[in-house]
């Protein structure tokens, strides 16, 4: 089935079939440590560049840019994980909820 992806607003918004699910000013626990110095990186989210279904595990990421809240770095997010495809229904994650684990960050319906 086909999923459509956009990015709406300037990047303000993911659109998941012409819905606005997934939208920036949400903090994220990044589960890359590279991002910044933090162990745990809290990343307020500014906007998004690109979103992109991944076939592999039908995981959505978004490239993003962000904010480390405790550090301040500012920097671009690659793939960060936003959802998943689940019998072609988007559902999304929970922005404190990234987990480190591909496999583990796979919530229970
Ligand atoms: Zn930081």
């Amino acid at each position: 089935m086909a999923i459509a992806l956009r990015t709406l607003d300037d990047g303000a918004w993911i659109s998941v079939n012409d819905s606005r699910e997934v939208g920036v000013s949400d903090v994220w626990i990044l589960p890359f440590r590279e991002y910044c110095s933090c162990e745990t990186p809290h990343v307020l989210l500014e906007g998004f560049s690109g979103v992109d279904l991944r076939a592999i595990d039908n995981r959505i990421v978004a490239d993003a840019v962000g904010m480390c809240i405790d550090c301040g770095t500012r920097d671009y997010i690659e793939s960060l994980p936003v959802g998943r495809i689940v019998d072609g229904e988007f559902k999304s994650y929970e922005p404190g909820s990234v987990q480190t684990s591909p496999v583990a960050a796979v919530p229970t319906p």
